[in-house]
């Protein structure tokens, strides 16, 4: 069915609105957590997803508007799953005209063949890719390599963790990898996952499934994905609160003796307006919070 002019205008006033945001959320968050710097090359990983063609799209965008210089290449790795359309990807990327590699290694097979039928796949095809990735980045001398986590992956890791892994850790939008020799960041890392889904319609993406492996879902993942997007429809405007949540930890008010020094903590005698009443519950306003980014203008 084709759009009559109104609808067009407004679809379109919709999607700049959209651009703006994303660009916008992106461009905070590198600056927040100095992820890009001067003479960076960026390694973006590819998998053929709606959130890392995303973050491809809008890192070139930035780039050409960024005061600094940092190159981009674009890497996927074709892990040699059945049904895998190898020429997608590259046909995409040459029609970009940007620098790209395809790696090709069969962690599929290696992945079948150590695992037992029916038993998850994931950690030991993530840890392969981990490896793969990180030769990679040495090999083409990236200097960052940039995932495409979003905002909804990083308040579900914050609830994985600490509903199945008893911690209170999520998903941090730049770290040292963990053989201590790369820089990854997240771009992405105050984006929500519904905007990423939109702009893939509006940019047409040719995405690639993510279940050519077979693997089953992370059950624990969609369990703690539900619980938010239910919370969400009942209380909205709660996933902003949460994640906002992790820019501001307070660790007096935990209970990590590494983090807080609670044996040693003395009274001060100076009496502080913001200071905690101990015996009074908190309560909250509704708008007592104010977002990491601010709404569009
Ligand atoms: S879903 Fe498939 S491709 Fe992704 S990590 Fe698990 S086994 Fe690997």
């Amino acid at each position: 069915m084709s759009l009559t002019a109104k609808q067009a205008e407004k679809a379109n006033f919709e999607s700049n609105k959209l651009a703006k945001r994303l660009r916008r959320e992106v461009g905070q968050a590198i600056a927040d957590f100095n992820m890009i710097e001067d003479g960076d090359k960026v390694m973006v990983c590819l998998s053929g997803g709606k959130d890392s063609f995303g973050l491809l799209d809008i890192l070139l965008f930035l780039r050409e508007k960024a005061p600094i210089h940092f190159d981009v290449v674009a890497v996927n790795l074709d892990q040699k799953q059945p049904g895998f359309p190898e020429h997608v990807l590259p046909d995409y990327l040459k029609d970009l005209g940007i620098p790209f590699h395809i790696e090709e290694e069969d962690t599929y097979s290696i992945v079948k063949r150590v695992i037992p039928e029916g038993k998850t796949t994931c950690s030991l095809c993530s840890r392969l890719r981990r490896g793969i990735l990180y030769r990679v980045a040495d090999e083409l001398g990236a200097t960052k390599i940039a995932l495409g986590h979003h905002r909804d992956d990083i308040l579900a890791t914050l609830f994985l963790n600490m509903f199945f892994g008893g911690k209170l850790k999520s998903m941090p939008p730049k770290l040292v990898s963990d053989d201590g020799r790369h820089m990854v960041i997240r771009p992405l890392a105050y984006c929500r996952e519904k905007d990423l889904e939109k702009w893939a319609e509006v940019r047409q993406f040719p995405i690639i499934p993510c279940n050519l492996c077979g693997s089953q879902p992370n059950l624990q993942r969609q369990q703690v994905k539900q619980m938010l997007l239910d919370w969400e429809k009942r209380f909205p405007g709660r996933i902003e609160t949460m994640f906002r949540s992790l820019a501001h930890v307070v660790p007096s008010h935990l209970m990590d003796r590494e983090l807080f020094d609670f044996p040693n903590l003395k009274v001060s005698g100076v009496p502080d307006p913001d200071g905690d009443h101990a015996f009074d519950p908190e309560t909250f306003s509704d708008n007592s919070v104010i977002p990491l980014i601010p709404a569009d203008e």
